[in-house]
């Protein structure tokens, strides 16, 4: 019976509407959509600044106080009031604001519209769940020490009632609603960086100046655990990093990114649930470098799986984002041997490659189908890594050389560099679909025969030039290697060392906080940004503002 009565309960919770998801419907249809239906939620409480007041308030007010959880399954609302108090015999709900109420032109305070709309659902929903008459409902606005009294009329109710009938359209839909006309609202709104408005402003318009509202770093550290046999806990709102024969290292959970457990680390049960809680990815990669896989937490995801598995379902929209694919990718071989020709005298193996390089890519957008745009990749990755050698020093040591790639395993220093950068990134790329939400075993160029995620080796392709080719090249070149201590031989196999992997960590994360200007929107991002924002730039691909995914060429 208990049981029974427990899912009803959940039943009437999941078919009504929150009050202040009709306030964000009314702000903007698209950040209810973000919010309530794909259940985007930004962890930083100071983006939701001028939308609520909390708990703090009601311990400033002197007077009588009265929070209230309310809902009415006949009206299909539910929601917390602020505050509930009683003037002359009314009861009046009560809305605060941070921020400053709305002027009219005769400079007298007014709500804002979705402010108005919310405090009117409160006091409808007061009405329908206590069957008594509420006349109107106020808004203190802090900022600029006003209440603004809102009427509760037949207008008003009606107003409330199409908004929960729009609501309840969306929260069936699947189809993302397109940005709004006012762009003033973007730049207050907490979901911006998911949105990314200014973008697909930019792909209906070329001619459009995109202001970054996309944060041009990620300050959260990313913590590698190379050191076999260390644990990692949890101890209150921090993360507890206890190494072998080293003093206990705690960390703050704010301050994470992402936690990467190399060869045989332990995580505690506890640490992975408070990881999850908190948007810290965590992933494994082996004692022999080879990314393993990741802690799949996503939740609310399932609208932007459907999208993508309904446009990635589609042989020639997924040729299309292939070919964007392989001209990224063989541009920028391309042109990272051309910046070695900026260096040094131009071999005649290096001239010839570029010459035929750019001859392959001029043919790739004709590709007919995605086994052609195959042959044509693997023309271009066989003229780059021919000619990558002529890239090398001649002062570099001979064992460090490069003579073709190979790999599983690797046979030379070279490509066990190589090799071990290609497991950090993807882990990286993993880290960014999570983190977006898309689906990584559904890809649009690589087919599910390896054990990596298709849509992961995707996205791989653009990365692998400036963030390990160029980290490999110049490290090998300013003589950073040890041939001997940085490496293992183990027979004809050759892998990095714990010294060796420890090295190529600082290397490529100290290059992920390079910055990198966008040749399309203007704007710079460091390697660490460019991750998040090549994913969701390319859902945009398929949501109708696509047109900047791809674009990360050298220049
Ligand atoms: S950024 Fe703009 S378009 Fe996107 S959800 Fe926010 S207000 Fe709406």
């Amino acid at each position: 019976m208990q049981a029974l009565e427990l899912s009803r309960a959940t039943e009437v919770q999941v078919s009504t509407i929150r009050v202040s998801a009709l306030h964000a419907l009314a702000y903007c249809p698209r950040l209810f959509y973000l919010e309530e239906v794909e259940e985007l939620y930004t962890q930083d409480a100071a983006v939701f600044a001028g939308r609520r007041l909390h708990t703090q308030l009601e311990k400033q007010e002197d007077e009588e106080w009265e929070e209230l959880f309310l809902e009415s399954e006949e009206l299909g609302l539910r929601g917390r009031l602020d505050a509930l108090r009683t003037r002359d015999g009314q009861t009046i709900p009560y809305e605060h604001k941070r921020g400053r109420a709305h002027r009219d032109e005769n400079n007298q305070p007014q709500a804002w519209e979705s402010d108005r709309l919310q405090i009117l659902a409160y006091a409808y929903l007061l009405e329908s769940a206590h069957g008594i008459t509420v006349q109107e409902g106020r808004i203190r606005y802090h900022a600029d020490n006003v209440v603004v009294h809102v009427l509760l009329d037949e207008a008003g109710r009606l107003k409330v009632k199409q908004a929960i009938q729009q609501a309840r359209i969306l929260r069936q839909s699947t189809y993302r609603p397109p940005v709004i006309d006012n762009e003033r609202l973007c730049a207050r709104c907490s979901l911006a960086p998911v949105c990314l408005p200014e973008e697909a402003r930019l792909a209906h318009n070329r001619e459009w100046q995109p202001i970054r509202l996309f944060p041009e770093d990620d300050e959260r550290q990313v913590i590698h655990i190379l050191e076999p046999g260390t644990s990692v806990g949890r101890t209150g709102e921090q993360i507890k990093i206890t190494r072998r024969n080293q003093p206990v290292e705690t960390v703050p959970a704010r301050q994470i990114g992402q936690l990467v457990l190399h060869s045989f680390s332990q995580i505690s049960t506890q640490a992975l649930h408070f990881c999850a809680a908190q948007g810290i990815g965590v992933h494994f990669i082996s004692g022999g470098g080879r990314y393993l896989g990741s802690f799949d937490t996503r939740q609310g995801s399932i609208q932007r799986r459907i999208r993508q598995y309904a446009a990635l379902s589609n042989p020639d929209a997924c040729l299309e984002l292939a070919r964007k694919l392989v001209i990224c990718r063989g541009q920028g071989q391309r042109k990272f041997l051309m910046r070695g020709t900026r260096s040094k005298a131009k071999t005649e193996k290096l001239e010839k490659a570029i010459a035929q390089m750019k001859a392959v890519l001029k043919q790739v957008p004709q590709a007919k189908s995605l086994e052609s745009l195959l042959g044509y990749e693997g023309n271009l990755a066989a003229l780059y890594f021919s000619a990558l050698p002529d890239l090398i020093s001649p002062e570099v040591p001979k064992e460090l050389h490069f003579a073709g790639r190979n790999r599983r395993p690797p046979l030379d220093r070279f490509n066990a560099m190589l090799s071990f950068g290609y497991a950090l990134l993807l882990k990286d790329v993993m880290n960014a679909i999570l983190t977006v939400g898309l689906e990584p075993a559904l890809g649009f160029y690589h087919q599910p025969r390896s054990q990596a995620a298709p849509l992961a080796l995707d996205l791989l392709e653009i990365f692998r030039v400036p963030l390990v080719d160029m980290t490999v090249m110049a490290a090998v070149n300013r003589g950073q290697w040890d041939a001997k201590a940085d490496f293992e031989i183990r027979g004809k196999q050759v892998w990095l060392s714990e010294l060796g992997r420890r090295k190529f960590v600082e290397l490529y994360e100290s290059r992920k906080q390079e910055s990198w200007k966008h040749p399309v929107t203007g704007y710079s991002l460091t390697y660490r940004r460019l991750f998040e924002l090549e994913v969701r730039l390319l859902e945009k691909e398929w949501s109708g503002e696509g047109g900047l995914f791809g674009q990360l060429i050298l220049r």
